[in-house]
């Protein structure tokens, strides 16, 4: 197999190094043709010193978005990773498509915010989106090429984040330092916060729903505290598959630029003797309402899972700035959804109108 020439745009992310550790594994395999970053020049140095033929952009300021577009469409490149956080990796995304790229998706915000369109013009092109999400890239995993229509049910596992197991009345005093500390991932901050209110889960229903094909019916959750079961495909006849590794980016990333091929690597293999057990356990929807406020946005389509995206991400913020309490971030999207006219067959330009609606709604609704 080739070598794999690998854009990868927000370099200095959690991701973004988690990739550039992947392409100093398996050098002969993965190559990083261009990276970015958004202020981080500091940051944006250290990547360029350790891939030194790459080029390098940053994205803030005024042509920003023009550079990275530039960056996804270079000629060297075969795929395009995208692990900007937010949405601001929509346009360069496409751009990439558009320039016959595959991608490697783990801006899930993107596929949130405009899956059908992300995935109407990859087909349309003939190119792959390939997923990063470790959830979506075990479903990718387990789905091995098979149809839709030979689904059951997509099972995204979820660790239940610091507060799995807290008291819905302790919720109210939680601070921006306890949301940060997750478990069994080390991730970016708007992240992390999403994987306490669940409003990770929630957006990874519908990123799996416009990745796969699936209706939102087709999408279950359940809690797995160790995060070793990266997500499930239960198939029509009632057998499951599963994929299984230590919780580390690097599995996905790798996998997502190497597919369909297994490269041998330095990661850490399981130990099942060491693990003992793995646990599984409904989701405390009535406490952590992101699941179900995801439900209906996918399922309503149309503009809404665009409201939900762009409201969570406002009062993400608001709530990291203090300005706002822990369970007021479900109380902002819900109110949002309700408020920001729906449209149900929008164009790319109503999605982002949908887009700056729902961040103005929120911020209004924050004060
Ligand atoms: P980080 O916050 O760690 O990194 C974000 C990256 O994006 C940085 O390189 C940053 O540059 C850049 N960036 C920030 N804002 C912009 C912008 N407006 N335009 C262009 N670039 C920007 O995030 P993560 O790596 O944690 O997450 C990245 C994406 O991957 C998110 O969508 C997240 O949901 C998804 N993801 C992350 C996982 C994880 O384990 N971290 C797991 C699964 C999905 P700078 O450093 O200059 O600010
Ligand atoms: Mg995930």
């Amino acid at each position: 197999m080739k070598r794999k020439r690998v854009v990868v745009l927000g370099a200095t992310g959690s991701i973004g190094q988690s990739a550039r550790k992947v392409a100093r594994d398996i050098p002969d395999r993965m190559e990083i043709v261009g990276l970015s970053a958004h202020s981080n020049a500091e940051g944006l140095r250290e990547a360029q010193a350790e891939f030194p033929k790459a080029k390098a952009v940053l994205s803030s300021g005024p042509d920003g978005e023009e550079r990275l577009i530039e960056l996804a469409q270079m000629p060297e490149a075969d795929i395009v990773l995208i692990a900007i956080v937010g949405t601001g990796g929509l346009r360069p995304a496409l751009a990439a498509i558009e320039a016959g790229k595959d991608i490697a998706v783990a801006s899930k915000e993107i596929l949130v915010l405009a899956g059908e369109a992300v995935m109407t013009a990859a087909a349309r092109k003939g190119v792959n989106v390939l997923p990063v999400d470790s959830e979506h890239n075990a479903i990718f995993q387990c789905l091995d090429g098979r149809a839709a229509d030979s689904v059951r049910r997509l099972i995204l596992t979820c660790s239940g984040g610091p507060f799995r197991q807290t008291p819905a009345s302790e919720l109210d005093s939680v601070t921006p330092e306890r949301a940060l500390k997750h478990p069994t991932w080390s991730m970016g901050r708007k992240i992390s916060i999403d994987s306490a209110t669940l409003f990770n889960k929630g957006l990874e229903m519908i990123e799996a729903r416009w990745l796969f094909g699936v209706p939102m019916d087709k999408v279950d959750v359940i809690v797995h505290p160790q995060s070793i079961v990266h997500s499930m495909v239960e198939f029509n006849d009632s057998s499951v598959l599963a994929q299984l590794s230590h919780s580390d980016m690097c599995f996905p990333i790798q996998y997502a630029v190497t597919w369909p091929e297994r490269v041998a690597n330095s990661l850490r293999p399981l130990d099942f003797a060491q693990l003992a057990k793995l646990d599984f356990e409904a989701p405390r929807r009535e406490v952590f309402p992101a699941l179900d406020l995801a439900h209906r946005a996918g399922s309503e389509g149309g503009t809404l899972p665009a409201v939900l995206n762009a409201a969570n991400e406002v009062a993400v913020d608001a709530f990291l700035n203090r300005r706002l309490a822990f369970p007021a971030i479900w109380q902002t999207v819900e109110q949002a959804m309700n408020e920001v006219p729906f449209v149900a067959h929008p164009s790319l330009d109503e999605l982002l109108e949908a887009d700056r609606l729902a961040r103005a709604a929120a911020a209004a609704a924050i004060g």
